[in-house]
């Protein structure tokens, strides 16, 4: 795909105009990675989110990064890993809402964690098809528009996921 990139390391440090944090519906941190964009990110970052009203599983909110390299962070919630025909839509949901939510507000980079796939159980293999295929969907959906997607994985294995999946994607 196109502006498609697979990157091992720490979503902190991307250079992407919006980051997308894995986050708790109350949107007032967590651990795994919303932990660690809000300590990057410093404490003003919690205060916005506190004015959101919360987030809804499959949805995205936007906040300023604050002290982040990223002028953005997207907040998502991803669906907690039952096993039913659901988590696959609302895991879907979450990549194509930040994206829309990115285009919104005019930025033309985005780096995603791979949502669901810590604490909420999402099988890493399921979870990295999901992404791939709402990102490549969403991107022929939006020719028009420029955007550079980055997977940011946090594991070797996870790396091996993505880069397996991306090869396996025709575009
Ligand atoms: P969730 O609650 O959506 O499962 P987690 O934060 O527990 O969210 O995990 C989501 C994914 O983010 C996991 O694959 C985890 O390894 C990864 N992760 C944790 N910290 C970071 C980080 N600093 N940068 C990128 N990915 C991270």
């Amino acid at each position: 795909m196109k502006d498609v990139r697979v990157l091992l390391g720490d979503i902190t440090q991307s250079d992407a105009d919006c980051i997308v944090n894995a986050a708790k519906k109350s949107l007032l941190g967590g651990g795994g990675v919303d932990g660690a964009i809000h300590k990057a990110a410093g404490p003003e970052l919690v205060k916005e989110c506190a004015t959101l009203g919360g987030c809804e599983t499959g949805e995205a909110k936007i906040t300023k990064g604050y002290k982040l390299k990223a002028a953005y962070v997207i907040h998502t919630v991803g669906p907690v890993y039952s096993g039913a025909e659901s988590d696959a839509v609302l895991l879907g949901q979450c990549y194509t809402n930040s994206l829309d939510l990115a285009k919104k507000h005019n930025l033309h980079s985005i780096a995603f964690p791979a949502v669901s796939t810590g604490v909420y159980g999402y099988p890493p293999e399921k979870a990295t098809v999901i992404a791939v295929e709402a990102v490549k969907k969403w991107k022929d959906e939006n020719r028009d528009y420029r955007m550079r997607v980055d997977f940011y994985c946090f594991s070797e294995m996870m790396y091996a996921q993505y880069i397996l999946k991306l090869k396996n994607t025709r575009y």
